[in-house]
């Protein structure tokens, strides 16, 4: 089911106005909790919002606003990861800035509770784009990140969803903004798919598959089957048809369309242009988003 282009605000034509779009991932249960659902779409909207209406960067943005997402427990993402056949979490991150494509990613790293800011160091060390497992950890301990207990990310909820072998969930979360300068930045992170096998990776830490930002064409986030999503090299190519159509939302539905019949997988995408306007698409029941520019005086969450 797509979400309805007229759902979205596409007219926001001067480029250096700020926007924000996140997304909660395209396998949410829209029954199950959902004022939980919108208060956490509302606060990551708010939170990145502030620090674009302050001037602030994209990158900052839309790290903030991932993190709410991964300290709130009814996301996959940060506390609240699906687990992995094993019981434990081990989750992806990446974060990627559009003027200099400097991005950072993480893979399969456990005890870190908020994984994108993990990526966003490596992106601000620069030597490397993806560091995964234990140095992963190494490296979240030399730049001086807390590192938690692994029992402390994993809930009764994510204990049930296994124990009922409820594999196949998905919900990862994801960012995407456009600052006062023109930069855009997206952000993804994720525990993955319920029941994967330790050491599984998936598309949110492969820059150009889970995550792009190209200040020139716009930023994509996306969610879905990982393994779908790097058969399709899905944001990169949401970004190529883009450029060829400049529509974002019928971009994201094309994009949607790929990862179906090429990636033959299941998922969805946020997008925003370099002039902040917003697209998304799933092919999935209910993927929750919300986001904001200067047109509105609160975060739109249509749902
Ligand atoms: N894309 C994520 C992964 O495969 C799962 C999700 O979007 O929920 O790791």
């Amino acid at each position: 089911m797509f979400a309805n282009r007229a759902d979205c605000d596409t007219v926001n034509p001067m480029r250096h106005l700020p926007a924000i779009i996140v997304h909660g991932g395209a396998g949410a249960d829209p029954g199950d909790a959902p004022d939980e659902i919108r208060d956490g779409i509302r606060a990551a909207v708010l939170a990145g919002w502030r620090v674009l209406a302050d001037g602030g960067r994209g990158l900052d943005a839309v790290e903030a606003a991932v993190r709410v997402l991964e300290d709130a427990p009814r996301f996959n993402a940060g506390r609240g990861s699906v687990l992995t056949s094993t019981g434990t979490v081990e989750t992806d991150a990446s974060i990627m800035e559009g003027d200099q494509l400097r991005c950072g990613a993480v893979g399969a790293v456990s005890r870190i509770a908020n994984p994108v800011t993990l990526a966003r160091h490596v992106l601000e060390d620069g030597r490397h784009v993806l560091l995964v497992g234990d140095g992963a950890l190494q490296f979240a301990r030399a730049v001086g990140m807390p590192e938690c207990d692994p029992a402390d990310l994993v809930t009764e909820r994510r204990r049930r969803q296994l124990d009922a072998a409820t594999a196949d969930i998905k919900g990862t979360v994801g960012a995407v903004a456009l600052d006062r300068q023109g930069t855009i930045a997206a952000a993804t992170s994720t525990g993955g798919m319920s029941g994967k096998l330790p050491g599984r990776v998936g598309d949110t830490p492969l820059i150009g598959c889970g995550t792009y930002a190209d200040s020139a064409l716009g930023g994509v986030s996306c969610t879905g089957t990982g393994e779908a999503i790097i058969r399709a090299v899905l944001a990169r190519r949401a970004l190529d048809i883009l450029r060829d159509t400049e529509d974002p939302d019928y971009a994201a539905h094309v994009a949607v369309d790929l990862l179906v019949e090429q990636g033959r997988g299941e998922g969805g995408l946020i997008l925003l242009d370099a002039k902040g306007r917003i697209g998304y698409a799933q092919s999935t029941i209910f993927m929750p988003v919300g986001w904001m520019t200067p047109s509105f005086h609160e975060p739109q969450v249509p749902f």
